[in-house]
């Protein structure tokens, strides 16, 4: 691999956004928006968030839905090389945290290829916000001792989740852009021995001010998911039984 060294003082910095409400951004995140010269976007990022940049700054859209990218990955990492090779001080804004199931790592790759310098500026990931707004525990000494963070997209090499692992492990379980595929998440869980009556929890929109907690069984998960809208997290363990007690947003 051929290692190119930067001529400019072109920088990115790599910029978690937060789940959705504004107010989660990180004072850093907040600080290096403010000085870029150029932000690119993702979908999940709130326009409060966008209304930080300068005026003067470039702001480039490329969106990601669920199922397709509105601008392909490599696209996406050449608008990172090109504009710090312009010498810009480029903000590459995703939503939640960039190394969560955002990507991060490989445009990191692509800009330590080109040697343009970077620095990464973590996000609080849906994982967190989310549970956090809903009153959901991720770990608690009565419920679970470890959290599991799962993508329910299939794998980049078509490789399956291993599912044995996660029926039987006892910890809480958050899936990630899961809700097309609840019905497949709930028959693996449920074949391989977690039980069918396993406390749900599909957070849809958290930390929004939409946010929508809907609680359900590990056998319930599907029908419940046809009624949820995306971004929308499935949380699934006991420790998702205290946010009835333990809920405080969006409460009259
Ligand atoms: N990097 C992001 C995740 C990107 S993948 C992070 O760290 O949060 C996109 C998925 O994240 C969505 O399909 C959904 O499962 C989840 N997600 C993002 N924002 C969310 C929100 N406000 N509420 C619930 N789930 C959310």
């Amino acid at each position: 691999m051929t290692i190119h060294t930067s001529l400019n003082n072109g920088f990115v910095s790599l910029v978690g956004a937060g789940p959705g409400d504004p107010d989660l951004l990180t004072v850093k995140g907040h600080r290096v928006i403010q000085q870029a010269d150029v932000v690119v976007y993702d979908r999940l990022v709130s326009t409060e968030i966008l209304a930080l940049a300068s005026p003067d700054a470039e702001m480039i859209y490329v969106g990601k839905k669920l199922d397709y990218h509105c601008v392909p990955q490599d696209q996406i990492n050449q608008i990172l090389v090109d504009k710090a090779q312009a010498g810009k001080r480029v903000v590459r804004l995703k939503g939640g945290d960039s190394f969560i199931f955002g990507r991060g790592g490989e445009e990191l790759e692509e800009l330590a290829k080109h040697g343009i310098k970077y620095e990464v500026v973590p996000g609080i990931t849906a994982a967190a916000g989310a549970t956090a707004y809903a009153g959901i525990p991720l770990t608690h000494r009565d419920h679970a001792q470890s959290v599991q963070f799962i993508t329910g997209h299939v794998q980049k090499d078509g490789r399956e989740i291993e599912w044995t692992s996660l029926a039987q492990s006892n910890n809480t379980l958050v899936f990630y852009m899961g809700l097309k595929q609840s019905g497949h998440i709930s028959d693996k869980l449920i074949t391989h021995g977690l039980s069918a009556d396993t406390p749900c929890t599909i957070i849809e929109n958290g930390t929004r001010k939409e946010q929508r907690v809907l609680t359900c069984s590990l056998a319930n998960l599907p029908v419940v998911a046809k009624s949820a809208q995306s971004p929308a997290l499935i949380v699934i363990g006991s420790v998702t039984t205290l946010s009835e007690s333990l809920q405080w947003f969006n409460q009259e």
